[in-house]
């Protein structure tokens, strides 16, 4: 899969870029997150005035430094080489592994293996390794400038990148010093993480227990402390200098990432993948497509469809069968899965086929999208992420 610039159409979006850069006005986005900061780094490398608002007060500050999968399965290029392809470079911990082992609610163990990696460790926070520290440094050397504590409303930006603004999921993230030897566990268990999936990666002394949910938000506490209770029946690890957060995952497709003058990226636009909400190589590419559709005066709807949105499209049977089939139905996939190249399989499940693409259209409707948000004024994450703005 590669990005072929042909498009030619242009809309309101691309003129209005067309005419910003023709006057020298400044591109001003929202939101410092691998999206915001993969756009900044490519505008400002063509010689584009950037600024960069970041409401926090240093990079990537809802994280603490935890372990998150940049995922090596739904494209046939390597992800690294992407992020090099990208102007992103690798200059950050990562570290790719091919075996992971997954757990279902009984514990039965399934290992997962395949020859290539399935994902890049890597870790998201303000500490100086990290995804988003990388990044920031390259979009401080190639020009842009990037204010941190300072929030901008949608109304004065230009680009979009301000993450989740709807729940479809919540998720909890423990992090921790270890004694533990390196371990990367998955929990596929409704009762612990209803519709979603847990997860214990330990990597040199540090690691980071995930529960991610998509229904009882307000039980993510309890939740989360059953995930430690039956990890720890599965492995002895100690935890020290724990720190914890919640957050919110939001995913849909949509029809138009361009509209008012704006540009809608990552998380922002809902670009993730649906099956379990791995977000961060969607939202670099979109930034850098934003970026490229903005210096070839382009249409941006037209670069991230051709370039992902059938992915996005395939990824629709995958959550609503992942919904429907339960735990024994779990069961059933892990052992499947362990008797395949686990990385192949990532990207069969992640890419067209006669049926998905039969389906996308039917199951559409079935989709929590930010329109059929059913948490609405009771939600409190949606209160919150909307009083964010
Ligand atoms: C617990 C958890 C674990 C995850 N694990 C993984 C994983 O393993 N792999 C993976 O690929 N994805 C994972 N994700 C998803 C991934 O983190 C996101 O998809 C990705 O960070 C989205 O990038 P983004 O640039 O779109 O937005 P974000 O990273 O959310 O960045 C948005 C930025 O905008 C700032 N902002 C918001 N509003 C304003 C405003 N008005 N003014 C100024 N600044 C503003 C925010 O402070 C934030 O820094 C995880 C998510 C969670 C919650």
């Amino acid at each position: 899969m590669g990005c072929k610039y042909s498009a030619t159409l242009l809309n309101t979006s691309s003129n209005h870029f067309l005419y910003m850069i023709s006057s020298n006005k400044i591109i001003k986005i929202l939101g410092s997150g691998p999206s915001g900061v993969a756009a900044a780094i490519n505008l400002a490398r063509e010689g584009i005035d950037v600024i960069v608002y970041e409401k926090n007060d240093e990079p990537c500050a809802r994280f603490n430094n935890g372990w998150q999968i940049l995922e090596n399965y739904s494209s046939r290029i390597d992800a690294l080489e992407e992020m090099i392809q990208m102007n992103i470079g690798t200059n950050f911990f990562h570290r790719g592994y091919k075996k992971i082992d997954f757990y279902d609610h009984r514990l039965k163990k399934y290992p997962m293996k395949g020859e290539k990696p399935f994902g890049y460790y890597v870790k998201r926070g303000p500490e100086e390794d990290t995804l988003d520290s990388a990044m920031h440094r390259i979009a401080v050397d190639s020009g842009v400038e990037i204010k941190y504590g300072e929030i901008i409303s949608e109304t004065d930006a230009d680009i979009i990148a301000g993450g989740s603004r709807y729940a479809t999921g919540v998720s909890k993230e423990i992090v921790f010093e270890s004694d533990a030897e390196d371990t990367l566990i998955t929990i596929l268990d409704n009762i612990i993480a209803p519709k979603g999936f847990a997860y214990l990666f330990i990597i040199n002394g540090k690691g980071t227990i995930g529960t991610a949910i998509l229904k009882n938000f307000r039980k993510i506490n309890l939740y989360s402390e059953y995930t430690v209770l039956k990890l720890k029946k599965i492995l002895d690890f100690d935890m020290r200098n724990v720190r914890e957060s919640v957050s919110s995952v939001n995913f849909f497709i949509p029809s138009t990432a361009a509209f008012s003058g704006k540009i809608y990226i990552g998380e922002a636009a809902g670009f993730q993948d649906l099956l379990f909400g791995l977000g961060i190589r969607r939202s670099i590419q979109s930034g850098y497509l934003a970026a490229r559709s903005i210096i070839e005066n382009n249409s941006f709807d037209v670069f991230w469809k051709e370039y992902f949105g059938n992915q996005l499209g395939s990824g629709i049977l995958n959550r609503f069968i992942y919904e429907k089939i339960g735990q024994t139905g779990f069961s059933a996939f892990m052992s499947l899965a362990s008797r395949m190249d686990f990385q192949k399989l990532g990207y069969k499940l992640q890419n067209p086929s006669y049926i998905r693409n039969s389906a996308k259209s039917f199951l559409m409707p079935f989709l929590n999208t930010k329109k059929r948000c059913k948490h609405g004024d009771r939600c409190i994450w949606c209160r919150t992420l909307k009083s964010d703005r």
